[in-house]
């Protein structure tokens, strides 16, 4: 029996020395999966736009790579597959194996959705990685998707993004009654309340819908990924700050049953490249919205414009009407609701005295 056991532990220290060594000399990979993995992947923007649009081409880029080739994630831009808002559906029913979008797109089907990915005068990028990773929101987010057959990822954070593009000035809140704007989820049904008609575009919809006046003002993301569009081409004037967006998390979406058919090692280098885009798409942004807004600046003539605090301090109470309403039939989203709170509450206190404190002592003279 210890001899055939030796003999057993031999033969295993060989094949295993003898499998290393092959990968090592033929192309430098040590994965030695003999099955390949091409996995679609549908997305709500257009291919490979700037921002957005690299999240999922990185996150299929950081697979590949870290699976020498065992599996390769095809990505589709919005359209080219299935429409942008398209992309929900046709992964949970299994027609496509990953998604990549924004889950305050689905509040329709899924209300708590609207919390994944930015609420109003809520978390910055910095304190959703926080609460996503570390207080309790990836739990969350993983029980309200698991009725739709899928498991979600944070994929993308665009920071805090710009209250929008408008033709005209906001000086009250007077003017924006009447006004028509593209602002998706909570934001948007504030700016009803608040007298606007709002309506949820894909980005790809919003120049044309600015040039020919079925929309008067606009929100997207932050300069870099403002100028690429095009919108000072056909709007006076740039907002800011984004209370509406003050850190929105993008999602990778997993059809569960494809994800069941993956060997524990893929699986983890799915969840790991997730982690890398995520935090790649906030270090893009961090690195390039300022040379894009002083460009829009000096060479378009944009004329770049804080909203009055009156105007801010009257949007954050309807915020909090909006949001006492949005839960109110719905048990999942207060339980979201409350685990976003207690986590804010805390993170704030916290950030009034180190992020905040320290941005304003820089700016001391
Ligand atoms: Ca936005």
């Amino acid at each position: 029996m210890k001899k055939l056991l030796v003999i057993g532990i031999t033969l295993v220290l060989i094949s295993c020395s003898g499998t290393e060594q092959t990968n090592v000399e033929d192309s430098g990979c040590f994965s030695t999966g003999s099955k390949t993995y091409k996995w679609t992947m549908v997305t709500t923007w257009p291919k490979n736009f700037p921002g957005l649009g690299m999240g999922p081409e990185n996150f299929s880029k950081y697979v590949d790579e870290m699976t020498c080739g065992r599996m390769q994630i095809k990505v589709y831009g919005a359209g080219e597959f299935v429409p942008a808002l398209g992309v929900f559906d046709a992964v949970s029913q299994g027609n496509v194996q990953l998604g990549h979008g924004a889950s305050y797109y689905w509040t329709g089907k899924v209300k708590s959705s609207q919390f994944f990915t930015a609420v109003p005068f809520g978390l910055t990028a910095q304190e959703m990685n926080g609460w996503l990773h570390y207080g309790g929101g990836m739990e969350l987010w993983e029980e309200a998707y698991a009725p739709f057959n899928l498991i979600p990822l944070a994929g993308g954070n665009s920071g805090v993004q710009m209250a929008g593009w408008f033709k005209k000035e906001i000086n009250s809140l007077d003017d924006l009654k009447g006004l028509k704007m593209r602002i998706p989820g909570l934001a948007g049904e504030v700016f009803t309340r608040a007298g606007a008609e709002t309506v949820t575009l894909p980005g790809n919809e919003i120049f044309l819908s600015l040039q020919q006046g079925v929309v008067d003002a606009a929100e997207w993301v932050g300069p870099y990924n403002d100028l690429t569009f095009g919108f000072h081409q056909v709007s006076d004037y740039y907002y800011y700050p984004g209370w509406h967006e003050p850190g929105s998390t993008l999602e990778i979406i997993i059809n569960k049953e494809a994800y069941e058919t993956l060997p524990d090692d893929l699986k983890a280098i799915i969840k790991y490249a997730a982690k890398s885009a995520n935090q790649e798409m906030l270090d893009e942004y961090t690195a390039r919205n300022n040379k894009a807004l002083t460009e829009l600046i000096e060479k378009h003539n944009v004329d770049l414009r804080k909203l009055p605090d009156s105007v801010l301090i009257e949007l954050k109470k309807i915020t909090n009407e909006v949001m006492e309403d949005f839960i109110e039939d719905d048990p999942m989203a207060q339980k979201v609701y409350k685990s976003y709170n207690e986590f804010k509450e805390q993170v704030i206190n916290y950030h009034r005295i180190s992020e905040k404190a320290y941005i304003d002592t820089r700016e001391l003279d």
